[in-house]
């Protein structure tokens, strides 16, 4: 396990929200100015001091915004793999006294860190030098402030609700107490909650089945890969290595984590949030050094989602997706395989996106694709970005196909993947009767749009287009169904000249 070192220090949910220049941008740009002033306020400035303090927080926060990678950028493997010594650190960022921080946060052994952004990093050694110490101290004080204020007092929880939640998502009314308490100590005491979840919750059965559904998604994309006519033999062979040696967990860990160091009191909550950070801070600085335990987990089992891990190369199922929607012991193959089947294939498919394919099978950052494979992937894959560029969100907000490129890819891979794993579970039997007059296979696909049915405000929509890598549900809808020709096949009344219908040469196949 290496350090990371990653770009931070704004308030605001983007980089671009501090240069973008239309309406919107512009008059959250505004009120976050409003919002520091009144923080400041809170904090018994005087009404003049407090607007200053404001302005030189602006400053600084776009500063070090300029320096900031894209959030495109940052899903580049190769360009933030800068592995440097503390002496390589030193150089790169000279105003900065490393020795000394890692030193005093209890850390003065380090050897080396991987610098995600040295653009970043650079500006911030350049500010030192030149932004004066006191603009320094407000600095502080306003991320002091800025990451307790929902745990204080109300008139801090008001103000903090009224820009972040109100203004940046449109949210009219804050949660009830016990919902906002619940999501902190699921996040400060995650695997403890978890453990009483699954208890609850989790049936074996349910992990079992899992289990066989994700062998039949993976014989489903191993034959997929198989028949792929862009692919050669030689990268084939890689891909296939790479799936088979893909990991799998499903439900929870098998080993708890220990909280047992962590102090809680009914004292304070504000110091109960405040000791837990303490606490994850330090579980995970001492892991450097350390070899990786393939026994841990990065989502507590009652989370309501699942990930694909590239350095790990292994697909990972909380307990807390494993119900309805997504998942109903229940419901008939084609609804199942429509919904969870579909997520299991997303997951996959990540080992295989734009950014997991630079990984090889022990997850490490390697390319093992021959030179024409990877041009005729980027060709494909060109044209979904084309395709997702032009999906209009919400009156002229259109979908950034650059940044939802890794999860597109995962969508439309992961319906086909499961499609196709569906059709081998039938074994030939094809001739299921309609259930409420549909067939099995439009039963497939009712079931993947349902899985996302959300409700958003406007002002959210426009926060996830700028920061969200995955598209909108809408789109993550329209956009998979009507590249697949299975879709067609399903839905005969579709026909050439309806809005969303494409030409077969118009539909990239990519896994
Ligand atoms: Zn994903």
């Amino acid at each position: 396990m290496i350090a990371q070192c990653y770009q931070a220090g704004i308030g605001l949910p983007d980089r671009d929200y501090y240069f973008n220049s239309d309406e919107s941008t512009k008059k959250i740009r505004k009120k976050y100015l409003i919002h520091l002033t009144k923080m400041f306020e809170l904090l018994k400035d005087e009404p003049t001091v407090a607007e200053k303090n404001a302005g030189t927080i602006m400053k600084m926060e776009t500063q070090l915004a300029k320096a900031s990678f894209t959030n495109v950028e940052n899903q580049d493997p190769q360009k933030t793999y800068n592995k440097v010594t503390i002496e390589g650190l030193n150089k790169l960022a000279p105003d900065i006294n490393w020795k000394s921080y890692f030193t005093k946060v209890g850390y003065p052994g380090l050897p080396e860190v991987n610098v995600y952004q040295p653009s970043f990093m650079k500006e911030l050694s350049n500010m030192m030098k030149t932004i004066p110490v006191d603009d320094w101290k407000t600095f502080l004080r306003w991320q002091l402030i800025n990451s307790t204020a929902a745990y204080l007092s109300k008139e801090f929880v008001d103000q903090n609700f009224d820009f972040y939640n109100r203004t940046l998502s449109g949210q009219e009314k804050m949660e009830p107490r016990w919902k906002l308490v619940l999501d902190v100590t699921s996040n400060a005491l995650g695997e403890s909650i978890g453990q009483l979840y699954v208890k609850k919750y989790f049936p074996p059965v349910a992990k079992q089945k899992m289990t066989d559904l994700v062998m039949n998604l993976k014989k489903s994309l191993k034959q997929r890969i198989e028949n792929l006519t862009w692919m050669g033999p030689q990268t084939k062979l890689e891909a296939i290595a790479k799936l088979d040696k893909m990991g799998v967990k499903v439900g929870y860990p098998d080993k708890w984590r220990d909280y047992s160091g962590l102090a809680i009191s009914f004292g304070s909550y504000m110091l109960n949030v405040l000791h837990s950070q303490a606490f994850e801070f330090r579980y995970a600085m001492d892991k450097i050094g350390k070899p990786v335990d393939p026994t841990e987990w990065d989502m507590t089992p009652q989370t309501v989602n699942a990930y694909y891990n590239p350095n790990r190369n292994e697909i990972v199922f909380p307990a807390g997706i494993l119900q309805p929607p997504f998942y109903n012991l229940d419901a008939d193959d084609a609804v199942n395989y429509g919904a969870i089947g579909m997520v299991i294939g997303h997951e996959m498919t990540h080992g295989f996106d734009n950014m997991g394919r630079q990984f090889d099978k022990d997850g490490n950052l390697r390319d093992w694709w021959t030179k024409e494979d990877s041009k005729a992937f980027e060709d494909h894959t060109a044209m979904l970005v084309d395709q997702y560029n032009h999906y209009d969100v919400l009156d002229s907000t259109y979908v950034n196909g650059k940044l939802t490129l890794g999860e597109n890819i995962a969508d439309l891979g992961g319906a086909t993947v499961a499609f196709n794993a569906y059709k081998l579970s039938l074994e030939g039997k094809e001739a299921l009767k309609p259930i409420d007059g549909f067939t099995n296979y439009q039963r497939f696909f009712l079931s993947y749009a349902q899985i996302w049915r959300t409700n958003r405000r406007d002002e959210e929509l426009r926060k996830r287009v700028k920061t969200d890598v995955h598209s909108p549900a809408k789109v993550r809808i329209n956009g998979v169904v009507y590249n697949m020709p299975e879709f067609y096949a399903a839905f005969t009344n579709v026909k050439a000249g309806d809005k969303l219908f494409r030409q077969a040469e118009q539909r990239p196949v990519i896994w």
